[in-house]
């Protein structure tokens, strides 16, 4: 199974109660490390994300300037895979 089929079947688990933009490794399997947003270590550039970390939104905080801090198995929304 590769990551984006991962992400799927967990996301289909996942209530919209439950549900929120952003969402770290403790609550996967997911994987940042596989979205086309991922640089590094531990670094995502979609600007949706990183505004989230500007306003501490998901417990999302600012790696670097123009970089959200992201969990490399955690995921988003956003994902977009490579
Ligand atoms: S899945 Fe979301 S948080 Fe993770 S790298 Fe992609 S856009 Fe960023």
């Amino acid at each position: 199974m590769d990551g984006w089929e991962e992400r799927e079947k967990v996301m289909a688990k996942i209530t919209t109660k439950e549900h929120q933009a952003y969402m770290p490794g403790s609550q996967g399997p997911f994987r940042c490390d596989h979205c086309e947003y991922f640089s590094g270590t531990n670094r995502c550039n979609n600007k949706k994300i990183v505004a989230y970390a500007i306003n501490h939104k998901f417990g999302l905080e600012l790696e670097s300037a123009g970089f959200a801090k992201v969990d490399p198995a955690g995921c988003s929304d956003e994902f977009k895979k490579k």
